[in-house]
């Protein structure tokens, strides 16, 4: 484990920055049995911070993947109603979320796809105000990751156990900006500001389309909706709380019009989907929809999350991230999508963000649907950056600017 002070710094960056936790606010940890030692630290900053109740959810992925191989499909549908009046509780009284992830790489590996979607797409169907909670941002949520042997060796495949573990922890750190000499919230404050930078210029430039262009054969054109908004960063929620949804960050993201992606995309990192890792694989769109594409590994577990819901084929956020970036320099495949994501330009599958284009995060989704936001049970990022990706923004006017070269922002 890293030294004491560096893990209790990280552990106020979750609670100050991520959810920046309010006087008597409930606070809900999601965390699973691999990160109990940073999950302590996080329950006791939040009662620090002022948190009037901090309710704990423990999850273990060794006994979801039991529950895979064990339960039928039937019983894997079945959300209980407790488990919707909880969520429906955590909502009511406006409380903030903090996922402590801890991937195990792998462990779902061999389980039906079939099964394991229809088992997530019945929990994403019993708690759609839960969703509009958080993706609405109605309420603070963070996401913040924690070491484990098992991840660490698929990062580390020289390294074993502990001296995996700790390499890895090193790397988080470094990544979410924790240093033994200076402050992680101060940190924060000046790398946020950095990246709204990026996000006034897009904003500004006001593109109708991004093309994306690469030798491995990434040709790419992604409209963006009418008033999009580049994000990046902190963010507000709807009563004005500034919060960071993801630690680490390094993107500036906005919303594609539904129907206008049109091209090849090849993906540069695997997908690590749910504990299976998806590996060398493209897709062709053609207005908007996922038409065509292939896998050399998990072909099928590509093919169940595309057929998730009717919107899981159209895209919902495209995010740009230089090649020359902080974690993107590390050289480090994470094999998880909240690293790897920051270190490439990636676009989710289903559903975006309605914060992503003006007056969205308070109008109906179905007024937004309208405009060309795309709803669908599922978000799924996946990574297609290069260090020769190469970025043209069209304008309205059909003027061209060029946003990047060789991998990296130019603008
Ligand atoms: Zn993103
Ligand atoms: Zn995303």
């Amino acid at each position: 484990m890293p030294k004491l002070s560096l893990l209790e710094k990280y552990a106020k960056l979750a609670v100050k920055v991520g959810v920046n936790v309010q006087k008597d606010q409930v606070v809900v940890v999601r965390a699973t049995t691999e990160t109990k030692e940073l999950t302590r630290l996080i329950v006791k900053e939040a009662y620090e911070a002022g948190a009037k109740k901090v309710i704990t959810q423990w999850s273990d992925d060794y006994l979801t993947r039991y529950a895979y191989d064990y339960q039928s499909v039937e019983t894997l549908e079945e959300v209980p109603g407790y488990a919707i009046e909880t969520n429906r509780y955590y909502v009511d009284n406006n409380a903030c979320f903090i996922n402590v992830i801890s991937p195990m790489i792998g462990v779902n590996q061999g389980v039906d796809p079939v099964k394991m979607a229809k088992s997530l797409t019945a929990t994403q169907k019993a708690l759609p105000f839960l969703r509009e909670y958080t993706m609405g941002n109605k309420g603070q949520w963070t996401i913040v990751a924690a070491s484990n042997t098992v991840w660490a060796e698929a990062v580390y495949p020289n390294l074993k156990g502990e001296e995996a573990k700790e390499a890895l922890w090193t790397a988080i750190l470094n990544a979410c900006r924790v240093y033994e000499d200076s402050d992680p919230i101060e940190n924060w404050a000046k790398h946020n500001a950095e990246l709204s930078k990026h996000n006034v210029i897009l904003n500004e430039l006001n593109f109708k389309e991004l093309r994306f262009k690469n030798s491995l054969g990434t040709d790419l054109t992604v409209g963006l909706v009418e008033n999009h908004v580049w994000s990046g960063g902190g963010e507000k929620t709807t009563s004005g709380v500034y919060f960071n949804p993801n630690i680490p960050t390094e993107e500036t993201f906005t919303m594609p019009y539904k129907w206008a992606t049109s091209g090849k995309v090849v993906a540069t990192k695997p997908l690590n989907y749910q504990g299976t890792l998806i590996e060398d694989f493209y897709l062709v769109f053609e207005e908007g929809k996922v038409v065509e594409f292939d896998a050399k590994k998990e072909k099928k577990t590509l093919e169940e999350l595309l057929n998730t819901d009717a919107n899981a084929r159209y895209i919902g956020e495209i995010a740009l991230i230089s090649h020359d970036s902080p974690i993107s320099n590390t050289n480090l495949l994470f094999l998880n999508t909240l690293y790897d994501e920051n270190a490439s330009c990636h676009m989710a599958l289903g559903r975006a963000y309605p914060m992503n284009i003006k007056g969205g995060l308070n109008a109906p989704i179905e007024e937004l649907e309208k405009k060309g936001y795309n709803n669908s049970l599922i978000h799924v990022d996946f990574m297609f950056g290069s260090k020769d990706m190469s970025i043209v923004g069209v304008k309205h006017d059909g003027s061209e600017v060029v946003v990047f070269k060789d991998g990296n922002f130019v603008i």
